[in-house]
């Protein structure tokens, strides 16, 4: 391969001898498209070529690697028939059968009376041992490039091990050394391999299969440690000057000296770290993590407060309709006594309210605009918008948390705001972009909600409980988890639990899913907010965040279906008002020790945050649906369970690199994780 070295490895595959467009479109499929994607597509098992076997001894259905003289070569020249070659040993004789294969590269490959190498599936044909278009055909001097344990890759249609390894050994072979971003001693002080050494290893399917090998550690480390340089350059760029604030906070103090309620002691702190970031001369770019209840809305109103008191406009966005509607008339209710103007703006609202609000907004005369997604639309211009804050976007991305902070302009501040609780492993590799404050603390007039498992077989005695309730104008979520029955699945689907309530208590009862759009379920949703329903039957859709303050009772069936984090999300949407709120698991019978064990940490405790913890032990990443909808990223190597110590391993390693970062070692780390575009991001 005549490659300039340096750059070898980031090169399209196209450059490696051999691959031409075809090759490479089936590669693409793969998500193989530079030659370091080749590097980083592990083998996940082998293929054992390594003993050649006599043909007396074969086994019908195994791949097998035969030493064979060539007897006799057989071209029918009937159509359909297949081209067939007699090759013998001392033991007995077989047939290598080709379909569609030319004549003459068959006695190019098979020359009569020559010794070869054969490997490939052995089959039974009318009672004769054949192989079918084997893998390998070679000649005996050849044979050590054959007869042996030969790594197996996932492969996809068009590709072959035979050509996939011609492909992979060449890259492999012509693998430039690397100058290595981490140190000998800190190599050897935390069990994991050099670069160069473990990328060669990790395609020995031996060293790639154990998650805890050295060299699987290394590129776990690598892994981790490009998100995390990843994010804290993003950061670095967000958190540039901006224009430092004029700050006051009267009309906040104000409205904490005339809320309802004393304000936790969470609250407070994490006020004071807004407010420290509004006065200070960068930018802040903050996750609020607090669990369901916390009460992080008003935290983020008062903040708002001392934003617009010191002369900008701030924009509020929640992920529906009803959330940021039942936002609006909160922040209604709680500036009433001020000057502060607000207005609400969604993608629904007809286009003379909505010109109107537009006009104002880029005169200045609105000062909070509340909204959804349409708050971000082309077109909606504020005269001086400082600060920010987006409600329960669990969903966003690295690159579009950046592409928000960018779209405020370099005066702005930005606050997320999310109710799901991220194990500490993964904060960094998750925020670190981000400042993160936490609220642990709920509001200790909130009673902790009621938490009961009850096997589904005696469903009937919740009935008299569940009229009881209504009675006493309590309402009730009722969740399943499929949408409709399945054949497939013995669970409870939303649709027939529907029809059996309607039964019970007709017209009581609504229903919402995943398969209804958006505005179908606000409608559904207003409508149980507003009391024309009491029961309402949904899949998981119904959002965290909505106050519904006469829910008090939960219903969740097949609840071990649930992770505990997303347990304990549902159950946080009851008892939000006064009243006291009840979480009914029902189960299937025959509950597992982890089932038992889970139930019991959901009733033990009310913390969202040792709740996800213990998810994550108990369940492992990979099955953690709850994290994976919170926009948890899959590593590819790495396992936030398996690799604990890696994380903070990788944590302590970042912070230390600093202005290094320009070196060209980190560059390669960067670009082999495909993270150098990230970063590059050109800035406004
Ligand atoms: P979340 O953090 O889940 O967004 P909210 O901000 O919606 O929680 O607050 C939930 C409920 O708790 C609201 O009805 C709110 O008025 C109330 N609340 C907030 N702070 C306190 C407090 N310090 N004491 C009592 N109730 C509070
Ligand atoms: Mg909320």
């Amino acid at each position: 391969m005549s490659l300039i070295k340096k750059d070898f490895i980031f090169q399209e595959v196209n450059k490696i001898k051999g691959v031409g467009t075809q090759l490479s479109k089936y590669l693409k499929q793969k998500k193989i498209e530079k030659i370091k994607d080749i590097l980083l597509n592990l083998p996940y098992s082998e293929t054992d070529r390594s003993v050649i076997s006599k043909i007396e001894k074969l086994e019908v259905g195994k791949i097998q690697t035969l030493k064979v003289n060539v007897k006799k070569l057989v071209f029918p020249r009937v159509r359909n028939l297949p081209n067939k070659i007699i090759c013998e040993d001392e033991t007995g004789d077989i047939s290598i059968v080709y379909f569609n294969s030319r004549e003459g590269y068959l006695r190019k490959i098979f020359p009569i009376n020559k010794t070869l190498i054969i490997s490939g599936k052995v089959n039974l044909f009318r009672n004769k041992l054949q192989i079918s278009n084997p893998d390998y055909v070679t000649s005996f001097e050849n044979k050590d490039y054959v007869v042996k344990n030969i790594p197996k890759y996932n492969l996809t249609k068009g590709l072959n091990e035979k050509k996939y390894r011609y492909i992979s050994e060449q890259v492999l072979q012509n693998l430039p050394i690397i100058d290595d971003w981490v140190d000998e001693d800190f190599i050897k002080k935390n069990r994991i391999l050099n670069w160069n050494h473990a990328i060669r290893n990790l395609h020995n399917s031996k060293e790639s299969k154990d998650k805890n090998s050295k060299s699987f550690r290394r590129i776990v480390f690598d892994e981790i440690c490009a998100n995390l340089l990843t994010l804290s350059e993003n950061r670095k760029r967000i958190r540039k000057i901006k224009k430092t604030k004029y700050f006051k906070k009267k009309i906040s103090d104000q409205i904490i000296a005339n809320l309802p309620f004393k304000l936790t002691e969470s609250q407070i702190e994490v006020l004071n770290e807004i407010n420290t970031d509004l006065k200070s001369n960068k930018r802040m770019f903050r996750i609020l993590q607090g669990d369901v209840g916390s009460g992080k809305t008003i935290v983020s109103l008062l903040s708002i407060a001392n934003v617009i008191e010191s002369g900008y406009q701030c924009a509020f966005m929640g992920p529906t309709e009803i959330l940021s509607n039942q936002h609006f008339n909160l922040a209604k209710k709680i500036f009433k006594n001020s000057k502060i103007k607000i207005e609400f703006l969604t993608g629904k609202i007809e286009s003379s309210k909505r010109n109107e609000i537009l006009k104002n907004l880029i005169k200045g005369n609105i000062d909070l605009l509340i909204g959804t997604h349409a708050l971000f639309q082309r077109g909606v211009i504020f005269k001086n918008l400082g600060f920010v804050i987006v409600d329960e976007q669990h969903k966003f991305g690295v690159k579009q948390r950046s592409d928000l902070a960018k779209k405020g302009g370099k005066n702005c501040d930005v606050l997320l705001m999310s109710a799901t609780p991220i194990p500490r492993t993964m904060m960094m590799s998750l925020y670190g972009d981000m400042d993160i404050s936490k609220m642990a603390q709920k509001p200790s007039i909130r009673k902790s909600i009621i938490t009961l498992s009850k096997p589904e077989k005696k469903i009937d005695e919740l009935w008299p409980y569940i009229k009881k309730n209504i009675n006493q104008n309590n309402q009730i979520f009722w969740v399943c988890p499929l949408i409709e029955e399945s054949q497939f699945l013995d669970y409870t689907s939303a649709k027939r639990k529907f029809g059996i309530i309607f039964k019970k208590f007709p017209n009581k009862v609504g229903l919402i899913h995943g398969a209804m759009s958006k505005d179908e379920r606000e409608q559904i949703l207003n409508k149980f907010l507003k009391k024309e329903i009491f029961i309402l039957v949904s899949t998981t859709v119904i959002e965290v965040g909505i106050d519904f303050p006469d829910a008090n009772l939960i219903i969740i069936e097949n609840a071990n279906k649930f992770g505990l984090a997303q347990l304990h999300q549902l159950r946080g949407r009851v008892g939000r008002g006064e009243k006291q709120g009840t979480c009914i698991l029902l189960f299937k019978d025959g509950l597992s020790e982890n089932a038992k064990k889970r139930i019991k940490i959901l009733k033990g405790t009310d913390d969202g945050f040792l709740i996800s913890e213990a998810d994550l032990s108990l369940r492992g990443f990979g099955d953690l649906t709850g994290f994976q909808q919170s926009g948890v990223k899959n590593f590819r190597f790495a396992d936030p369970l398996n690799h604990k110590d890696l994380f903070e391993l990788a944590e302590n390693f970042i912070l230390n690199v600093g202005k290094e970062i320009n070196q060209q070692k980190y560059k390669f780390l960067l670009k082999l994780f495909d993270k150098a575009e990230i970063i590059n991001m050109d800035e406004n």
